[in-house]
């Protein structure tokens, strides 16, 4: 049975990890993803990637930066202030997993 813990919650998402499976479930906007450690960890840099690329629109509102996913005919759509929400949930929810690591937890 899983005890999911939750590592960042905020009116966009939530990010929550299971210590027992190591599955973290990712939610965003109406999507929920549900992951290895080692699937979140890749998502987390890929995005972090991809925000950087587009540091320039963080404020823009218009959703045109695509993400392809594993299924070929489905593809995630964002503006960069989407994809900077993201991003920054991502990456909190990731360090706090890096904290909980090193305190053997
Ligand atoms: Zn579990």
């Amino acid at each position: 049975m899983c005890d999911f813990h939750v590592l960042h919650h905020d009116g966009r998402g939530y990010v929550a990890h299971c210590a027992g499976c190591r599955r973290v479930q990712a939610a965003f906007g109406n999507v929920v993803l549900s992951l290895t450690q080692e699937e979140f960890e890749a998502l987390a840099k890929r995005i972090a990637v991809r925000e950087e690329e587009h540091a320039h629109c963080r404020d823009c509102p218009v959703k045109d930066i695509y993400l392809h996913t594993p299924a070929e005919n489905m593809l995630f759509v964002f503006s960069g202030k989407e994809l900077l929400a993201l991003h920054e949930m991502l990456e909190q929810s990731r360090l706090l997993l890096e904290v909980k690591a090193l305190l053997g937890g």
